[in-house]
């Protein structure tokens, strides 16, 4: 078998920056049970990363092994309509307060999309509105003000990709996350030529400000703007109905991932039927039609692994799992990271959160950016070496963590914490 030093070095020859331009390349997993990963040298570790969160419910949950087995014997795609699909969409109107109707595509980046090009045909208008640091996929204008490292004024929007025409740029609107004021100021000022505002209603980690999403949803509807919540990560985690559950505040669309395809690739757009009317022509003729196909959208072997993850995720005690999980890990970092006085917050929800080492309240992106980057790099490698495995700006909790793991990562912090300076 090859060791990890030797598929690090083929994969620098053959994949541009040695990676999928994921994460770290250094690092090459070979498999995954429950809330463990192994890498090609066999080093085991408490996984944080969960694929980068779909596999809420750990890796190859024996349940969801079972129903891919039995499709997989029975043909892998069809793209053509089939039973398991139609039950995932249906499962997804029932839980989720905004979705209507369903349309499947493979990634949240296509679902983001494409939420934002319904929204265009709805309202016939250009402008888009998204929030400093939001994430919405890999778009041009998804890639607006994702991660700016050069900060311009508001609510000029600055290109995180080479590559995407100045026209795009200028459909867009940006505004920092949980500024109430300056958001309503500009929805008012651009009122008649903007056609949506796409948000993650937790940012990141970051959760709302109490009354930001509400002032969204009501300065929508006063303008006639489409409201997005992209929930391709918090979809089927913040709840079961995700965001728009917990902070009861309902968009017009939201997009949906991760959690939702089981670990496979599998994205959706759900909304009121009005809007989704814009993927049939038969509603609203060739001038509205919003044309959408995609090879894979609904394949069935994603569809059964998606729907037997939220049957495990809806049984009763789950969430409480995975919530007190988190509130332990949350409450460790900032018990050890205090007691060794290190200035920090502990950001975000304890289904996903992580340490930010700054000394103020966060609130938006630029707080998050004044956080001390070397300090975080170093935590994170001090937590690898002592087998926790983790996205650098964040941790996943999965059902599959038990008690040990949960000491045992206890531990891991209060020792990387004393080794900080
Ligand atoms: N929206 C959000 C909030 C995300 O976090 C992500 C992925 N990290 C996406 C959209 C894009 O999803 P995908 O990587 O499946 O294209």
């Amino acid at each position: 078998m090859a060791s990890m030093q030797e598929w690090t070095e083929r994969a620098g020859k053959v994949l541009p920056a040695g990676g999928f331009g994921n994460f770290d390349p250094g690092i090459v997993i070979r498999e995954g049970h429950g809330a463990h990963v192994w890498d090609e040298d066999g080093a085991e570790y408490i996984d944080y990363l969960i694929g980068s969160g779909p596999m809420i419910v750990g890796h190859s949950h024996p349940e969801v092994v079972e129903v891919v087995t039995e499709q997989v014997a029975k043909g892998f795609t069809f793209f053509a309509n089939n039973a398991s699909g139609i039950e995932l969409a249906e499962e997804i109107t029932d839980a989720v307060a905004c979705a209507e109707q369903v349309r499947f595509v493979s990634t949240g980046s296509e679902a983001d999309m494409y939420a934002m090009r319904l929204a265009r045909a709805h309202t016939g208008r250009d402008k888009i509105m998204k929030f400093e640091g939001g994430y919405h996929g890999m778009s041009s204008e998804g890639l607006m003000s994702l991660a700016p490292t050069k900060l311009v004024n508001f609510p000029q929007a600055m290109p995180d990709s080479a590559g995407i025409p100045a026209a795009v740029r200028d459909n867009m609107i940006v505004a920092p996350f949980n500024d109430l004021e300056m958001a309503r100021q500009l929805l008012a000022e651009y009122a008649d030529e903007i056609a949506c505002v796409i948000v993650e209603p937790l940012q990141r980690l970051i959760p709302p400000a109490p009354g930001f999403l509400e002032m969204l949803r009501t300065e929508t509807t006063r303008h006639g703007i489409v409201l997005i919540f992209d929930e391709v990560v918090t979809g089927f985690r913040l709840a079961y109905g995700g965001a728009q559950q917990k902070y009861g505040v309902v968009p017009d669309i939201c997009t949906l991932g991760k959690a939702i395809g089981g670990g496979f690739p599998l994205a959706a757009i759900a909304g009121k039927s009005d809007i989704m009317a814009h993927f049939d022509a038969k509603k609203v003729g060739a001038d509205g039609f919003t044309t959408q196909i995609g090879t894979l959208s609904g394949n069935p072997v994603a569809s059964v692994a998606g729907l037997k993850t939220l049957e495990i995720l809806k049984r009763p005690g789950s969430y409480d799992h995975i919530f007190a999980c988190g509130r332990t890990l949350m409450e460790a970092l900032a018990t050890h990271l205090g007691a060794a006085g290190i200035p920090h917050r502990v950001v975000g929800d304890p289904v996903m959160f992580d340490v930010v080492f700054v000394d103020h309240e966060v609130r938006d992106y630029r707080n998050i950016m004044k956080g001390n980057a070397a300090r975080a790099a170093k935590f994170n490698s001090l937590i690898r070496e002592r087998g926790i495995l983790k996205s650098p700006s964040k941790h996943y909790i999965s059902l599959a963590l038990s008690d040990e793991d949960i000491a045992h990562t206890v531990n891991a912090i209060a020792e990387s914490a004393k080794l900080l300076d």
